[in-house]
C-alpha cells in the first residue's frame, strides 16, 4: 500500500506545508488554517439550517478558537478550562454549551456564574445539580445511540441514557424549574456508517412526541453531536452524502418545521487540516533471518498518537523515499511497550528507509495534540504551528 499524498490535499497547500516542515526539527504537527476555515465553510453549506458548536476537545489551540470565533462557531466546552480558554478569547456565554454530562457541581455553578445558560445531562444526580448550581437554564438530555461497530472511535456507552430515562429526566427538569429544551445524541466519532442517525433520529421523534401528548412540554432543539468523517486509510462517504442523507432523515420525521438543530464537530472540522512530521529513529529486525522490520519514529502513543490504540484510528504515512515495499510494524520513541501503532494492520513502508528518514502522518490535525502526554520518558508534549 502506498499512500498519495493528492488524496488527501491540494498539491499547493501540501508543498506549502511541507517547504514550512523542512524549517522545523520534528516531531510536530503543522496546520493550515485555511483548510479548517473551508471545512467550517462546507459544513455551512452542507446543513444551512443547523448551528455549530466546535467540540473543543478535538484541538483547543487558540489559533483554531480564534478562527472558528470570526467565523461566528459557537461552541461545546467540557471543562471549566475550556471554558476559560474560550471567553479570554471573547466569546460571549451565548455561543457556550456545557456538553459533559460528568460534571462537579461547583463547576456547573462556575459555568452559569460566567453566564453559560445551555447544559447537556444525562443523570438524575446530575440534573438535581444543574436545578441548585444553575436555576432556570436550558437542559438537553443525551441519549445512547447504536452504531458503536462502525465508528472508529466510540463515544457510546459512557454518555447517554435509555430514551424511557430521558423522558424521565425531561419532565423532572420541568419540575425542577429548568428549561427542558431539548435532545442530544452523539453516534460515534468518525463514524461510517449514515444511517446511524436515522436510528437516531427516530428516537429523538419518539421522545418529542411523547412530551408533547402526555405531558404538554415541547422541546425545541436536537444537538446531532459530531461522528462526521475525517479522511483516513479507510475511506468514507464525503460530508455532501452525510449532509443529503441525515437531512433526509430530519425532513421524514419532523417534516419541513424542524426544531432548531446543532452539530458538534471536532474530528471533521479540524484533522485535515493537520500533518504530524516525524523522524524514523531506527529501523531493525528482531533475529538475523526475521523478515518483519520495526520502524521507530520520534512520535508515538504518548506523543499525540493516542488514537491507534487498538489500531483504531489507520493514519495515511507518507514518506519521500520511493522504491520497493515492505510491510513492517510501526512503533514509537518511548520505554512503554504499548507504544506501538500498528502491528495487526500491515503498512507498507519503502525497504530502503532509513533513520534520519522522515513520516509524514496525514490527517493528524484533531485528537493529537491535546492527546499528548506531558513528560513521558522526559519527551515534551506534542508542538504545533499554524499556517
Ligand atoms: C467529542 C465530542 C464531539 C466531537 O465529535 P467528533 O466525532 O470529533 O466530531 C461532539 N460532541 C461531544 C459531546 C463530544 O464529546
Amino acid at each position: 500500500m502506498s499512500i498519495k499524498v493528492e488524496d488527501y490535499y491540494a498539491p499547493a497547500t501540501f508543498q506549502r506545508m511541507k517547504a514550512f516542515a523542512d524549517q522545523h526539527e520534528t516531531p510536530f504537527v503543522v496546520i493550515d488554517r485555511k483548510i479548517i476555515a473551508d471545512a467550517y465553510d462546507q459544513l455551512g453549506t452542507c446543513f444551512p439550517f443547523a448551528k455549530v458548536y466546535y467540540a473543543v476537545k478535538a484541538n483547543p489551540a487558540i489559533e483554531i478558537i480564534e478562527l472558528l470565533r470570526d467565523k461566528g462557531s459557537s461552541f461545546d466546552i467540557a471543562s471549566i478550562y475550556e471554558l476559560d480558554k474560550v471567553m479570554s478569547a471573547g466569546v460571549g456565554p451565548e455561543r457556550i454549551s456545557y456538553g459533559n454530562t460528568i460534571k462537579k457541581a461547583r463547576d456547573i455553578r462556575y459555568f452559569f456564574d460566567k453566564g453559560v445558560r445551555l447544559f447537556a445531562t444525562d443523570s438524575e444526580a446530575d440534573l438535581r445539580n444543574i436545578a441548585k448550581a444553575a436555576p432556570g437554564a436550558k437542559i438537553y438530555v443525551r441519549i445512547l445511540t447504536e452504531g458503536s461497530t462502525s465508528a472508529d472511535w466510540p463515544l457510546s456507552r459512557k454518555f447517554g441514557c435509555n430514551p424511557d430515562m430521558a423522558l424521565d429526566l425531561l419532565i423532572l427538569a420541568k419540575q425542577l424549574g429548568l428549561v427542558p429544551y431539548g435532545i442530544s445524541f452523539h453516534v460515534g466519532s468518525q463514524q461510517r456508517d449514515i444511517d446511524v442517525w436515522d436510528a437516531a433520529i427516530a428516537k429523538v421523534k419518539v421522545i418529542f412526541e411523547r412530551l408533547r401528548e402526555e405531558d404538554g412540554i415541547t422541546l425545541q432543539m436536537i444537538n446531532m453531536g459530531g461522528g462526521f468523517p475525517a479522511n483516513y486509510i479507510q475511506r468514507t462517504n464525503d460530508l455532501e452524502t452525510y449532509a443529503e442523507e441525515i437531512t433526509r432523515f430530519l425532513k421524514e420525521d419532523f417534516g419541513d418545521d424542524l426544531p432548531e438543530i446543532i452539530l458538534e464537530p471536532g474530528r471533521s472540522l479540524i484533522a485535515n487540516a493537520g500533518v504530524l512530521v516525524s523522524e524514523v529513529v531506527l529501523v531493525a529486525r528482531k533475529s538475523r533471518t526475521a523478515v518483519e522490520r520495526w520502524v521507530y519514529a520520534d512520535v508515538g502513543k504518548f506523543s499525540g498518537l493516542i488514537e491507534t490504540m487498538d489500531e483504531a484510528i489507520k493514519f495515511p504515512i507518507w514518506t519521500e523515499k520511493k522504491g520497493e515495499m515492505e510491510e513492517v510494524v510501526i512503533a514509537g520513541p518511548t520505554c512503554d511497550s504499548a507504544d506501538i501503532m500498528y502491528e495487526n494492520y500491515k503498512y507498507g513502508l519503502p525497504l530502503n528507509l532509513s533513520s534520519g528518514d522522515r513520516l509524514y502522518w496525514l490527517s493528524t490535525g484533531a485528537y493529537t495534540t491535546s492527546y499528548s502526554a506531558v513528560e513521558f520518558n522526559g519527551f515534551p508534549p506534542l508542538k504545533s504551528y499554524y499556517l
